[in-house]
């Protein structure tokens, strides 16, 4: 299965190859690491945070967005032998989640990569999903009108589930709020964060 690096702004920004590296899809998008003056940080050094354009939607085209992950150029080819560059993703400075490991220790999950897991599950319109300790997820879901809400709930616990076996974690209870998602007191909507 190929998975890949996303935000809502910058879909299929990088696939995963076969040996697990991100690379980046250089064919639609420029990746600039950058430091915290927003200059270029070479391969190799990873970066503040990166900016990312896109020329090929000429509608509403993406010039040096800041997606705020610190991110990692591979100095080499990848052993895949894809010509696209890898790229390590870091995570957002203070910003990754952390959840408790099984027989103690933490594991460290990527804001970003949990929540493509509930944004591309079908009859998701909106979410937000707040870590509410290090064995707990409170989730707010928007449907999409003709979805069924306790399908759709049922299904996002499913793949969150996989998830975090995946990434190593212990259990975590996954509870819904009976809100929708809603903006903070600044008026940001934010997606995934820790209470
Ligand atoms: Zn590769």
């Amino acid at each position: 299965m190929t998975e890949r690096y996303l935000s809502s702004e910058v879909p299929a920004l990088t696939s995963q190859c076969r040996n697990g590296s991100f690379h980046v899809n250089t064919d639609w998008y420029i990746l600039e690491p950058v430091d915290a003056d927003y200059q270029p940080v070479p391969a190799g050094a990873t970066s503040h945070t990166v900016l990312v354009t896109n020329l090929a939607n000429r509608v509403q085209p993406i010039i040096r967005y800041e997606l705020g992950d610190r991110v990692t150029l591979a100095t080499s080819p990848c052993r895949c032998g894809s010509p696209f560059p890898a790229v390590k993703i870091e995570g957002r400075s203070g910003d990754v989640l952390v959840f408790g490991a099984p027989g103690g220790g933490t594991v460290t999950v990527l804001p970003l990569a949990l929540g493509t897991v509930i944004e591309e599950t079908a009859g998701v319109r909106r979410f937000q999903a707040i870590r509410t300790g290090p064995a707990g997820l409170c989730l707010r879901l928007e449907v999409a009108p003709d979805a069924d809400r306790a399908h759709v709930r049922t299904a996002v616990e499913e793949r969150l589930g996989s998830f975090f076996a995946a990434q190593g974690t212990g259990a975590v209870a996954i509870e819904h709020a009976d809100e929708p998602p809603q903006p903070d007191r600044s008026g940001k909507f934010r997606q995934v964060w820790s209470a």
